[in-house]
Formats: structure tokens, sequence, C-alpha cells
């Protein structure tokens, strides 16, 4: 692909807008950018590389002439598609792809890419981490860590790309092919940005739309809606599941058997493996498959498995006050992953849910609160919605600001009860991110803990 003196507009100045400009830059196209953040409101640095480069910036807006202007434009994850300027240059025949797209037109290495609803970050890691392990050069991003694009590049030296994409990305993808995707769940998320459910599972399943027979899909056997649409993977399939069945990675007692052709396979021991959970355990059994496929030996597998830590803000202990456990979980942005939160805990809880609202119901949680959720505390945007969906299920109560929540929550407890936050929300209406919303929890916690042993 020639970008010489070719008009390319990125759209949206995140941290893939930048990474695209400056690749596209390195090719001598003449790029622009827009930006919908007003001009104080963009970051200094960023500012003075924009400067640095003469790149033509339009803040605080779209125009429309600048999009009709494009020949190319690359439009990052965080911009709904949907926009007028969008539309327009799409009618008007001005191709619209995503940074994804764009690098994968570049990158030679085989590409391992991890979709779903939860559980991307997790198994994106611990893929990478298993395949560092056992010696193999690789680069991890994508949706996490460094855009795919950085990849693009440099000097594509690597054996694996190991990517976490989201179906915000896949959704400007045309022709990205991943040599084995992932799908680990389809539950209920963004639906604010999605016209119905259904497409936003169908954006899902964009992953394998380009693979041939000779690639691999490694998929969610349980996940009702990942199968129903299964006729449309053309690659070879391996299924994970908590169910023995044939080709694929199954529990046996606390064992995880993995077997592949018509081989016996082989088991792992998941005694001293860190990450704990149901829906852990699916991820693991994920990484595990596709790591089997990257030629990775059972025993350096079963060494990387005990050496994962897991990731920060996802069911992370933070400490325990008078036996009361806490428990932060801010990256549970949607119903399914609360669900999976709570089901990991066998003592009553005391949740801390709420945030910016995303456009579905909460009405999965019922069960779970009814028996599990001894008091239910709301902060956010959300509070009056999920009051409405699930405060006749347990005790609730708001509070207006987290650390209040986490007061509020542990009057609640008593000795050998949890306190989780697990939002089921995004974060965007209080806090920066679903990470500083979980470091507010975590301080909250901890300055509990401080005072109860001043008290002492
Ligand atoms: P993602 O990158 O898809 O958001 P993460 O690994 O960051 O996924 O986890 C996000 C949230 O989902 C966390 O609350 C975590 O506890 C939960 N989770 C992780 N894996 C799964 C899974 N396989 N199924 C359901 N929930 C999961």
């Amino acid at each position: 692909m020639d970008f010489k003196d070719k008009k390319v507009l990125v759209v949206g100045l995140g941290a893939s807008g930048k990474e695209s400009a400056a690749f596209l830059l390195e090719r001598a196209a003449r790029v622009s950018i827009s930006e919908t953040s007003a001009l104080k409101d963009i970051p200094a640095d960023k500012l003075a590389w924009i400067e640095e480069n003469r790149i033509p910036l339009e803040a605080g807006g779209h125009n429309m002439k600048t999009f009709l202007a494009a020949g190319l434009i690359v439009v990052s994850p965080g911009v709904p598609l949907e926009i007028e300027p969008l539309q327009a240059a799409r009618r008007a025949g001005i191709p619209v792809i995503g940074e994804i797209e764009l690098a994968a037109r570049f990158i030679d290495t085989p590409v391992i890419a991890v979709t779903g609803t939860n559980g991307k970050s997790t198994t994106t890691e611990l893929i990478g981490h298993i395949l560092a392990h056992t010696g193999k050069k690789i680069f991890v991003g994508g949706n996490i860590g460094r855009p795919l694009i950085g990849y693009a590049g440099q000097k594509q030296d690597r054996d694996f790309v190991v990517a976490e994409i989201s179906s915000f990305q896949l959704d400007t993808t045309k022709f990205f092919r991943p040599w084995l995707g992932l799908l680990l769940n389809i539950t209920e998320d963004h639906l604010d940005r999605y016209p119905s459910f259904n497409a936003y599972a169908l954006s899902k399943f964009r992953i394998f739309a380009n693979q041939t027979a000779g690639d691999f899909a490694v998929i969610n056997g349980d996940d009702p809606v990942v199968t129903q649409y299964v006729s449309k993977i053309p690659s070879r399939i391996l299924t994970f599941s908590h169910k023995p069945h044939g080709e694929g990675a199954y529990p046996e007692g606390n064992r995880l058997l993995c077997r592949l052709d018509q081989e016996t396979g082989e088991t792992y021991s998941l005694e001293k493996v860190k990450l704990t959970g149901a829906h852990n355990l699916e991820n693991i059994m994920a990484a595990v498959l596709a790591a089997r496929m990257c030629g990775c030996t059972p025993s350096a597998i079963q060494e990387a498995l005990e050496t994962f830590e897991g990731l920060r803000h996802r069911t992370e202990f933070v400490c325990e006050i008078g036996g009361v456990s806490f428990y932060d979980d801010s990256k549970g942005t949607n119903v399914g992953s609360v669900v999976k939160s709570l089901a990991g805990f066998d003592r009553p809880v005391i949740l801390i849910a709420g945030g910016r609202d995303k456009g579905g119901s909460y009405a999965a949680l019922e069960g779970m609160v009814r028996n599990k959720v001894k008091a239910l505390i709301l902060i956010g945007e959300a509070g009056e919605k999920i009051r409405r969906a699930l405060g006749h299920l347990t005790r609730t109560m708001e509070a207006g600001t987290l650390p209040e929540a986490v007061r509020l929550a542990y009057a609640e407890s008593a000795p050998g009860d949890v306190v989780l936050l697990s939002p089921a929300c995004a974060s965007f209406d209080m806090f920066r991110s679903y990470a500083e919303r979980g470091d507010i929890f975590q301080e909250a916690a901890r300055s509990l803990l401080k005072k109860q042993a001043v008290a002492i």
C-alpha cells in the first residue's frame, strides 16, 4: 500500500490515533487529524508532537469538509461510526478503516487475536506470559498496551503478535485475518453504541471473517450466543467448555484436560494456579489451547500458568479488615462480568455498583443479588436505574462518593463477609478510568484499615 502524498485523515487523537499518524507520516502521507476534544483538553505533549510534525489539527469537533477532502480515513475505536461526517465520507466512496486494519495490512507475523465481552485482557496477557515463558519472541498489544500499528512500523522480528481486539476495533476491519482468533464469550455490553444485541454479537464474529481452513478459532462451547453463530467460522475450531467433549479443553476435577487431534491429550494441574474462579478457568483453557497451537510444550505451559499473577482491578484482593475481605473488580464494567465475579464468592457480599449506564438491562444480576448480595451500595449516574431493577431484592442504599460507599459497605458487613466493587457500569461519570476508580476504592479500604489499626 503506497501512502506517498495520499491525504489521510486520522479521526481521534488517542494512543492508536497518534501512532497511526506517526506510521503514515513515515510513509510520506499528507496526514491531518480531527478530534472532538477542545484544544485546551489535549495533553501538552501531544500538542507539541503535532506542532513538531506540522500536522494540521482540527480540534473541538469535526468538520464535514475535512472528511470529504480525505483520500483515506483512519478512525479510532472511541469514535462512533454513525457520526454524520463519517457517513458522508462513506457515501462519497472514501475508505474508512481502523488502526487494526491499517496495521494488519503491514504485519507479516502470525497474529493471535483475542476478543469477547469479558476476559480479553486477562487472556491476552496470559497467552503472552506463556509464550514468553516458553522462549517465543512476542509483541503483546492492541486494545491493551501498545497499538498494533506500533509493531507494523517496527522491525518485525517476533514469532507471534498477541492482540486484544475490541468489538469497536473489529467494526472497522476489512481484510484483518488473524492466524488464530479467540472468542471468549458474548453477553450484553455497549448497547449505547450498537443498534441491537445481535449487531454487537455479529461484530465479534468479524474476527473470523477472513480466516480460511488453515487458520484456527478457539471458542467458548458453553456460550449460547457463540455457539449459535458457529457456522460463520471458516477455520479449524477448537472448543473450551466446562463439560467433557471431543477436541479442545475441559476441566477434570482439579486438572485441565487438553486434547488436540485424535491424541489422548495431556492434563494440567490447577492446584498452584493463582487465577481463580470459573471465568478465569475459561480464560486459562482458551490460553492453553492457543499456546499448544503455537507449539509450546505442556510442561512449559504448566510452569507459566503457575507464575501468572493476574491483572489489577479484576477481582483483585485488596485487604482484610476485622475479618471482612475487600476486593476490587473495577474492571467489572458490564453485567456479565459482575455475575462471574459474584459467582466466585461463597460468602455474603456487600456489592458496590453503579457508574455510567451502557444501555443494557441489569436483570441478569437478579439471581446473584437475591442469593449472595447482603447489601447493595449504589454510586454514580446509573444508581436510580439499578435501584429500580434490583433494589427490591436486597437492602439497598446510595452513596455520593466511592469512599463514602466503602465506609457504608464496611458498616453493613460482619466478619466473614466480602466487600466487592464490581460496578456493572463504565467509570467516566465520576472517574477518568476504571483504573482510577479501582485505585480510589483500594485507597479508601486501606485508610479504613489504618483507622482500625490506630483504634486497636
Ligand atoms: P476485558 O479486557 O474483556 O474487559 P478483563 O480480563 O479485563 O476483560 O476482565 C474484565 C472483567 O471481566 C473483570 O471484572 C473480570 O473479573 C471479568 N472476567 C474476566 N474473564 C472473564 C470471563 N471469561 N467471563 C466473564 N467475566 C470475566
